[in-house]
Formats: structure tokens, C-alpha cells, sequence
């Protein structure tokens, strides 16, 4: 990383523009005092959906994070409404063959589904493993949301030489980055990505909701409070405009984005392309 300002590196007219998807793959009901730090005042319907992101660009497909599958979804009361593999297939993304896909933290909601991609390699941060394999895991308060069988999957993805290690911010390719975060897990990443409309993050977990962020409120699951907080200013300097930090978990982004096509309302929409 250098000094410079987001916004003086968007002026860069040489970087790759890419595409950036948000493909809805499952949901789950809940109320406001789910999703917030302390709970919530106001009692009211909150949903959640749940999404994997693809950044297409320069000639290469990226995957961002890998969903669950219907033993997750039956364990923990989730609604599996499209695999992962069906969910890209609508944008037209053979999950088999996509080459790279980057992994944003190892809770069950994304990386469930890492076997969807047998020719991937998963790009991870040291953090992460070593927070998911470590002595924290032993607490269930902290382990709770992820599933050891997913975290074992990923171990021997390391020993099959499937596994790039990024320590803090690295550049994957010219304009598109990761980010460490952390906060919601110890070594949780972003996803910065030079669009038409300038830079824009994936936020995933670091904001599961336009509200967390908006509000400085941090997400109920939380590992290290300060850092969620300080992540929130960090992803704002990342993004060119408000309008391109993409929460990782709310609703309303399939409202605020056009479908990829008029029949793909509700299930995916381009984030690279705000109103
Ligand atoms: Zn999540």
C-alpha cells in the first residue's frame, strides 16, 4: 500500500475496469436485535440474505467467497434457495472452472462451499488460518459460527498446494485488492475492485448491513470490537462513494442495484453500477 488517496489512484484511466456481481444464494428470517452489538430497541422484522460476489474483468473471473450447502442450511435453520453453483450459473459462471476465488473469512456462510470449486485456487489470509485452527476455536462463544469439517477442508487444500496466503493488503491484480480487516474474525478481509464507477469494496462481513456501517453499530458476532469500528473508517477510505461499500449480508442491496437481467430481480444485480 502506498499514501496515496483512494481517489487520486480511481483517476488511474490505465486500470482494468471490472464487473462486479452480488448473486443471492440463500436467506433466513430474524429481527433487528439479531443483527446489532447489544441488541436493538425496536423490534422488527430483519431478514437476512446471503451472497457470493464474482468480479469479472481483464479477461479473468474472481469468485468472492464460496456460500453454504443444505447441511448448514438444515443445521442452522438457514434457507438454501439456489446453491452456490446455480447462484453464479444465472450470471453465467461455471463454478468448476473458475481458477481463483477469495475467501473473506472461514465462517460456514463462506466457505461452505469450497468443494463447488474443484479448479480454484482460494486466496486466504494468514490470519484467518491461523485464528480458525487455533486456540480461539476452542471457545464455542468464538467457534460457533464456523463448522470444523469446512475449516479440515481447507487444511488440505493447503497440503494440495490450493491455498495463497496474503498477509494484510496485497494487489491479486492490478485494480483489485485485498484488505485485512478483521474485527468479525480475527483475519477477515475485503475486496477493493477498480470499476467504471471507481473503487469499490466488498465489504462482506466487515458490514453485514448498510445500518452497521451507517451507524457505527457493530454485527452481534463480533471477535474484537475496536477493530470492527476502526474497519468501518478503513472501508469508507477504500470506496470512492458511500454508494460503493457493498454490505455482506443485507436485503436491500438486491433494491438499490439493476438485475443482471429483468429476470434476474431479486437474486443477482451488478454493485458496480449505483443509481
Ligand atoms: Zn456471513
Amino acid at each position: 500500500m502506498t499514501n496515496e488517496r483512494p481517489s487520486e489512484r480511481s483517476s488511474n484511466t490505465a486500470l482494468p475496469i471490472h464487473r462486479v456481481y452480488a448473486v443471492k444464494y440463500a436467506e433466513r428470517d430474524a429481527r433487528r436485535a439479531d443483527h446489532f452489538l447489544g441488541g436493538d430497541p425496536h423490534d422488527a422484522p430483519m431478514p437476512m440474505d446471503y451472497f457470493v460476489w464474482a468480479v469479472v474483468g481483464a479477461g479473468h473471473t474472481w469468485v468472492v467467497d464460496t456460500g453454504f450447502d443444505e447441511s448448514d442450511a438444515t443445521r442452522r435453520g438457514r434457507r438454501l434457495v439456489r446453491s452456490v453453483t446455480e447462484a453464479l450459473a444465472t450470471i453465467d459462471i461455471d463454478a468448476a472452472a473458475v481458477t481463483d476465488v477469495i475467501i473473506t473469512h472461514f465462517h460456514y456462510d463462506h466457505i461452505g462451499g469450497h468443494a463447488q470449486f474443484p479448479a480454484a485456487m482460494f486466496h486466504v489470509q494468514d490470519r484467518e488460518m491461523a485464528f480458525a485452527t487455533g486456540r480461539h476455536m476452542v471457545d464455542r462463544a468464538v467457534s460457533h459460527s464456523f463448522t470444523a469439517s469446512h475449516i479440515a477442508g481447507l487444511v488440505v487444500l493447503v497440503h494440495e498446494g490450493r491455498v495463497v496466503f496474503h498477509d494484510g493488503d496485497d494487489m491479486l491484480a492490478p485494480g483489485l485488492f485485498v484488505h485485512h480487516i478483521g474485527g468479525h474474525t480475527a483475519g477477515l478481509q475485503v475486496v477493493r475492485v477498480h470499476t467504471e464507477a471507481g473503487w469499490l469494496v466488498l465489504a462482506s462481513d466487515a458490514a453485514h448491513y448498510y445500518e452497521n456501517i451507517e451507524s457505527a453499530r457493530p454485527y452481534s458476532v463480533v471477535f474484537d470490537v475496536p477493530a470492527v469500528i476502526a474497519g468501518f473508517d478503513t472501508i469508507r477510505a477504500l470506496a470512492d462513494r458511500p454508494e460503493l461499500v457493498i454490505p455482506g449480508h443485507d436485503p436491500m442491496v438486491l433494491e438499490r442495484f439493476q438485475p443482471v437481467r429483468p429476470e434476474l430481480g431479486g437474486i443477482a444485480v451488478r454493485v458496480d453500477r449505483p443509481h
